[in-house]
């Protein structure tokens, strides 16, 4: 069994969609990034790499890489998903809290979980919450979202 922690932040800033755990969230800001800023995918990407000890999203995804640009985060969940097997691992369970003073995120959680779970991972696997900051920092004056994730794995057993 490995254990993973992922950390993502990102800026909320106007004229761009919010979407977090794959999920566009209709919000008059939304998070800046290379790109689509989806700051919790992002945290669980970390997580999952670093359950199999392969750094960062940053050394997986450069954002100085034109091919990321704008991309959708669920397809490179889905990469890490790959190479998580690759590894010998399969996802066995991921928790993630996404920290946000608004909007109130409960309506979207069950449609995160399901755009989370990517290839062989089940919607019941993915545990997703949401906070708010008390209106402190950063967070709490609506600068930006903070997203922390922790992944257990799974040893894939070999088929007899
Ligand atoms: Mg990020």
């Amino acid at each position: 069994m490995r254990i993973g922690f992922g950390y993502d932040s990102h800026r909320l800033v106007e004229g761009r969609k919010l979407i977090l755990g794959g999920v566009e969230i209709p919000y008059e800001k939304g998070l800046l990034g290379h790109s689509d800023g989806d700051a919790l995918t992002h945290a669980i990407i970390d997580a999952m790499l670093g359950a199999i000890g392969l750094g960062d999203i940053g050394k997986h995804f450069p954002d100085t890489d034109p091919a990321f640009k704008d991309a959708d985060s669920i397809e490179l969940l889905k990469q890490t998903v790959e190479r998580v097997r690759g590894e010998g691992y399969e996802v066995e369970w991921v928790d993630s809290t996404v920290v946000i003073e608004e909007p109130k995120l409960a309506p979207y959680i069950e449609k995160m979980r399901e755009k989370l779970a990517v290839l062989d991972i089940r919607p019941g696997d993915i545990s997703v919450k949401a906070k708010r900051n008390e209106g402190m920092g950063f967070i709490g004056r609506g600068e930006g979202v903070a997203a922390f994730a922790v992944c257990q794995l799974r040893k894939i057993e070999p088929a007899l």
